[in-house]
């Protein structure tokens, strides 16, 4: 009896394996024909100038209208698209899209219309030994100004090998376009690569601001950083800011962009613009 419990169990353990598989099947199946069926979403999230509060850049983030599941976010989608080499597929489209969309906001309504696009570059795309030119060809093909796109790349990402980092984002600046590195102080790696690596712009990663009132410390660290990537000439975004108090700090830091859910949520380009566009309601 004890032998044939112990097969039962093998066979569930089976039976549960076997669904995972089909389920993964299934999932990477329905992704990779996200793009071409046209269920691939761009989100905006504003990023806001200090202190005077206003709108400046935006950020561009993927969501998946997936037909089972709804709605998706990156993170349930994204580490099976890298897996797979489908993330390739994926930046390529919302690099084109973020693209379009603000240039066609640009060109009809100057007045609001963001400053300039961030996207986010995989590893994957970085390596694609194409990628210049296509980031070349989003531009010529939207007509949007070098200079309004902004190129998201992780300090991982740029450390795997910093010559050949080096050598790819200098293609990529003479384009015109700005290189930001993202979640910047979550890569475990030297400051000294700031030294040689050509970039435009830190963001400060989220962890770094969340209880930034509370942790006098963090304070002092985040002030460095910010201080430091004044001095080295670039911009310097806070990245998740989700309290006014976060926000006043920053300001008093010095800080002057800042993203977060206190200041907007990424939504769709045309809610975003219809939000700004809609007269002030003074209480
Ligand atoms: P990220 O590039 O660091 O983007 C910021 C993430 O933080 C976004 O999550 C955004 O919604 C979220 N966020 C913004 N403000 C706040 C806040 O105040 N509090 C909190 N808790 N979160 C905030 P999202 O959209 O889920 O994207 C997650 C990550 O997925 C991105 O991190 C980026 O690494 C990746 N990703 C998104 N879109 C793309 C894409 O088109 N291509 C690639 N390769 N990666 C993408
Ligand atoms: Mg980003
Ligand atoms: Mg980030
Ligand atoms: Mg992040």
């Amino acid at each position: 009896a004890a032998k044939d419990q112990g097969k039962n169990r093998w066979l569930l353990f089976e039976d549960r394996m076997h669904e995972q598989l089909l389920d993964r099947l299934d999932q990477e199946c329905r992704l990779s024909q996200a793009v071409h069926r046209g269920e691939l979403r761009l989100h905006l999230q504003p990023v806001f100038s200090l202190p005077d509060n206003r709108m400046v850049g935006a950020e561009a983030l993927v969501r998946w209208e997936d037909p089972v599941q709804g709605l998706r976010q990156p993170g349930s989608f994204i580490p099976l698209a890298e897996e797979t080499g489908m993330i390739v597929e994926i930046d390529r489209w919302m690099l084109l899209e973020a693209c379009r969309v603000v240039k066609q906001w640009q060109d009809d309504d100057p007045e609001t219309a963001p400053a300039w696009v961030s996207v986010n570059l995989s590893a994957a795309h970085l390596d694609e030994p194409d990628v210049t030119d296509q980031v070349a060809y989003a531009l010529t093909a939207t007509g949007l100004a070098p200079n309004c796109l902004v190129l998201e790349l992780t300090e991982t990402v740029l450390m795997r090998d910093l010559a050949v980092s080096t050598a790819r984002l200098e293609e990529l600046r003479q384009l015109g376009v700005k290189i930001a590195i993202d979640d910047f102080g979550t890569g475990y790696s030297s400051l000294g690569y700031l030294r040689d690596i050509p970039v435009d712009e830190l963001k400060i990663d989220r962890s770094f601001i969340t209880g930034l009132a509370a942790n006098g410390r963090q304070r002092e660290l985040v002030n460095a950083v910010i201080q430091l990537g004044h001095t080295l000439g670039l911009r310097v975004v806070a990245e998740g800011v989700e309290e006014s108090s976060e926000l006043n700090l920053l300001s008093v830091m010095d800080c002057r962009y800042a993203q977060g859910y206190h200041l907007g949520f990424p939504e769709p380009a045309d809610d975003l613009h219809a939000r700004l566009s809609a007269p002030v309601l003074h209480a």
